[in-house]
């Protein structure tokens, strides 16, 4: 008896240790944010006046994720999102200058119709670049991200990045051309031939680099 109750309590420590150091592994997590900057809390525009969008309370997850100013994104200059995006509301002025005056251009020029809507891959999300452990956090924890894995055209054409890429002329055009050009609108661009990571998105961000540098691989 004595023995068996010993056994309980053995049991009972073990696993509440088990469970304590799971909580410290998991919700303790900070990421190194060193270099990195938030996002200002103001917008150069309201996401609301370009597109469909809500406005969320503020993100602040305590270990370096944290979005000042949130908006749950569902359109910007009449494109779709394929699901709704939570973006710090910087990003609505850049995405609304590049879907209006680049992307749907591009469209027009390289397939002879409009952009409806973009297949969403990422958007807040608190972790560290490409997931990898010990990396630094990604601007998808400030809510300064966003990544694009498709073009959907007016007649249901998808123009995807990772066969797109390689595609026929008019796609090999159209996505290198809305590519370059995002590096007007975004502090960093990322696509096939970044790294093995961005294969098959791209990837928009925000990174205020103190020096004004654009990275655009
Ligand atoms: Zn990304």
């Amino acid at each position: 008896m004595v023995a068996i109750s010993s056994g309980f309590r053995l049991a009972a420590i073990f696993g509440i240790g088990a469970v304590l150091s799971a909580c410290s592994l998991g919700g303790g997590r900070s990421f190194d944010t060193q270099g990195l900057m938030a996002p200002p809390a103001q917008c150069s525009i309201k996401p609301s006046d370009v597109g469909v969008a809500e406005r969320m309370s503020a993100i602040d997850e305590g270990n370096g994720c944290r979005v000042p100013n949130p908006w749950r994104v569902s359109a910007i200059a009449n494109v779709s999102f394929s699901e709704p995006a939570t973006l710090n509301c910087g990003m609505a002025d850049p995405l609304n200058d590049w879907l209006r005056n680049v992307v749907d251009p591009a469209a027009q020029r390289n397939f002879g119709e409009s952009v409806m809507s973009v297949d969403i891959v990422a958007s807040y999300d608190c972790r560290a670049r490409n997931n990898e452990s010990g990396a630094k956090m990604s601007e998808h924890g400030f809510g300064n991200a966003i990544d694009i894995a498709a073009f959907n055209l007016a007649s249901g054409r998808k123009v995807s990045v990772k066969e797109g890429w390689y595609g026929s002329a008019a796609e090999r055009g159209f996505l290198r051309l809305v590519r370059q050009q995002a590096c007007n609108d975004f502090m960093t661009v990322l696509g096939p031939g970044s790294d093995s990571y961005h294969r098959d998105h791209f990837h928009l961000d925000l990174q205020n680099r103190g020096s004004g540098g654009h990275y655009c691989q």
